[in-house]
């Protein structure tokens, strides 16, 4: 089958700039938000790149968080200032502090993705990168503005952003997919994804956008597809307990198991991935008294 070609959608002030493939990683959906006296564009995606002889001005850029797919297009802007939030923002200032937010201690592996993020998506540094916090406010003239709502979790500066008057949630990572929640590098925290999966809940627009697969959906669908997408951490959690109700594993044996991929799954990434995102649960099952940790670094769980 033919993929698909990219398109827009138009929401009054904001537009959808869908990537190939509706923007199945590594592409993705970028927004722009145009008001009376500026203009911005919400995570520059690899979808822009075949666009950028026609694409409209824009004041500054915008960064959901500091992740290679969400910054692959950030160097068609050069001369305009880049905002992401603050606990994000070593991320765009400089390699090392982009490298960090992963955290891969295998060299090899290492060097491979740094190598990846360099040639496939364009990563390039951004000294004078600027930091934004939760609550701040873009204006960009009459009724337009652009609002941060820091929801950390997948990383540490993940913000969504609201966007009035159109009462778009543009939920950047929080992405709705079958996948589920990622927390699986160094700067994700698997309980702040949670708090922010439970604030974002709360909040009423009139049309939720995500950076992969799922687009633009009403508040109905929004509320289906997090159901869907929260339940997947339930999921994750209720299959390791099985797992370590068994027999007493290492970490090392949960993360060959596998649980946020599938065993069959070629991702390059997957050990360390596993490592982190799981050991977050065993973790988190240790501190409950639901695991425990028989000598140092082997949990079994109760036959349950
Ligand atoms: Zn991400």
């Amino acid at each position: 089958m033919a993929e698909e070609a990219p398109f827009e959608l138009a929401l009054g002030a904001a537009t959808v700039w869908f990537g190939a493939a509706r923007g199945k990683y590594p592409q993705g959906n970028s927004l722009t938000v145009r008001g009376a006296e500026e203009s911005l564009v919400i995570d520059p995606s690899l979808g822009l790149l075949p666009r950028r002889s026609g694409f409209p001005r824009v004041d500054r850029v915008l960064n959901s968080h500091c992740h290679e797919d969400h910054v692959a297009g950030n160097h068609l802007f050069p001369d305009v200032p880049w905002h992401v939030h603050e606990a994000d923002l070593p991320g765009l200032q400089s390699f090392a502090g982009f490298m960090a937010i992963f955290g891969y201690d295998d060299p090899q592996v290492s060097a491979g993705w740094a190598r990846l993020v360099r040639e496939r998506f364009h990563y390039v540094e951004r000294p004078d990168a600027i930091a934004f916090r939760d609550g701040d406010v873009f204006e960009l003239g009459g009724d337009v503005r652009v609002r941060v709502i820091h929801t950390p979790g997948h990383t540490r500066g993940h913000s969504a952003l609201f966007v009035e008057p159109e009462a778009i949630l543009y939920l950047g990572d929080i992405d709705l997919s079958s996948f589920g929640p990622y927390y699986g590098d160094a700067w994700s925290d698997l309980e702040d994804f949670e708090k922010s999966l439970a604030a974002v809940r709360k909040i009423e627009a009139r049309h939720y956008a995500t950076f992969h697969h799922i687009g633009v959906v009403d508040r109905r669908t929004f509320l289906e597809r997090l159901d869907r997408f929260v339940a997947v951490i339930a999921d994750r959690e209720r299959r390791l307990l099985a797992f370590l109700a068994e027999a007493p594993r290492t970490l090392d044996e949960v993360a060959a198991h596998r649980f946020v991929y599938r065993p069959s799954d070629p991702v390059p990434f997957a050990a360390p991935v596993e490592r982190r995102s799981m050991g977050q649960h065993v973790a988190r099952l240790v501190r409950q008294g639901r695991v425990r940790e028989l000598e140092p670094g082997r949990f079994q769980a109760d036959v349950v």
